[in-house]
């Protein structure tokens, strides 16, 4: 049996609870998911040639068929495996497509007289692409989302589209990598994360751990996500020119993409029973995500001369007016502000502590 097929076999007993078994796309998408693959790869090998000298701990990745946004990592075997539902990539590019193929949404990007205002704006924020394609289905259309007809438009919602994934991605190597889930296996005798399920929660000891550890893995892949989008020195296509040359067109595409994933899962926050969840509410994750690169501008030794939290608070504005082109709710300050209560305050100030307290018990050994 190869690798693959005995991490398949590994795979459908470590999703068994959720009968979740190896993904196999429908054949109009196996070269979407191909490269999905491939990009997802090239992350991991990226990491492990740059994070882990010396500390080879095989990843293994797949995609899964729910239709979610949803992802798990879990180490079996000396194995880091993880596993992103189809959802959450699908959901996403449909996202962004139908955001830049409306002629309201960011109409400096690219020639926005090129796209018409007919068919498919209306569904707003539907994060189960199977419910989403069921609607469309009864409402006589196609399911795939509708192009941006401009190219520019196109490349960069599907730009964007890959820095949400990039996200994603990061995050569940985060959870492999960093220690994580070796702390999770000896404390908690759990050797899988899995995203916005609760059933594992029951073994952590503390929310607030559970919480400091997806706070953790977002910085991780943030930091690692910015930094990358920085210092991309791949092939810039041609239509790429006029929205990622510059530092502050960069750093536009990276908040708008992240401030759309967050959207996805919920960015409107209510922070009572804030302690009993596995997650910290978006909002935090989102404002903490944008703190933690407003910190990296603010304490590099050779700061770039961009006013980085006026460029992510437009992306945000911009974002938002997009968000209602299509269909979803245009969100007010009140519906986020709750993180800067002194509850929400408190409350993020005892995860980073959480978060201090667990660095140095997270280290990945080869035992
Ligand atoms: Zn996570």
């Amino acid at each position: 049996m190869t690798d693959i097929n005995i991490l398949r076999k590994e795979f459908a007993a470590f999703c068994a609870e959720d009968k979740l078994t190896p993904y196999s796309p429908p054949t109009e998408l196996q070269s979407v998911f191909d490269s999905y693959h491939w990009i997802a790869q090239d992350r991991i090998d990226a990491v492990r040639q740059h994070f882990l000298p010396g500390r080879n701990i095989e990843i293994y990745f797949d995609f899964s068929s729910g239709p979610n946004l949803n992802a798990a990592a879990g180490i079996r075997n000396k194995r880091g495996i993880f596993r992103i539902n189809k959802g959450a990539v699908l959901v996403s590019a449909d996202l962004f497509q139908r955001m830049l193929s409306h002629p309201d949404v960011l109409k400096f990007i690219g020639n926005v007289g090129l796209e018409s205002y007919e068919g498919q704006f209306s569904e707003g924020l539907l994060n189960n692409i199977d419910v989403l394609h069921a609607s469309r289905i009864r409402s006589g259309w196609p399911t795939a989302p509708r192009s941006p007809n401009d190219p520019v438009r196109r490349e960069f919602s599907m730009v964007a589209n890959n820095l949400a994934y990039d996200f994603l991605v990061l995050h569940e190597v985060a959870h492999i990598v960093t220690g994580q889930l070796e702390f999770i296996i000896k404390a908690a005798g759990v050797d899988m994360v899995c995203e916005a399920v609760s059933g594992g929660a029951a073994f952590y000891r503390s929310k607030t751990v559970r919480q400091a550890i997806e706070l953790g893995a977002d910085n991780f892949a943030v930091g690692l996500g910015f930094t990358s989008v920085m210092n991309w020195s791949g092939p810039v296509h041609s239509h790429w020119e006029s929205f990622f040359s510059t530092p502050e067109q960069r750093i536009y595409a990276w908040c708008f993409a992240i401030g759309a994933v967050f959207r996805l899962w919920g960015l409107e926050t209510n922070i009572v029973d804030v302690r009993k969840r596995d997650y910290p509410p978006p909002a935090m994750r989102y404002f903490a995500a944008i703190g933690t690169i407003q910190l990296m501008f603010e304490t590099s030794k050779t700061p770039i001369k961009v006013d980085f939290k006026k460029i992510a608070d437009q992306a945000f504005v911009d974002l938002n007016e997009s968000i209602f082109s299509v269909g979803g709710r245009r969100l007010k300050t009140e519906d986020f502000n709750q993180v800067y209560t002194p509850e929400g305050k408190t409350h993020f100030l005892r995860i980073r502590r959480c978060m201090a307290r667990l660095l140095p018990r997270l280290r990945y050994s080869q035992k």
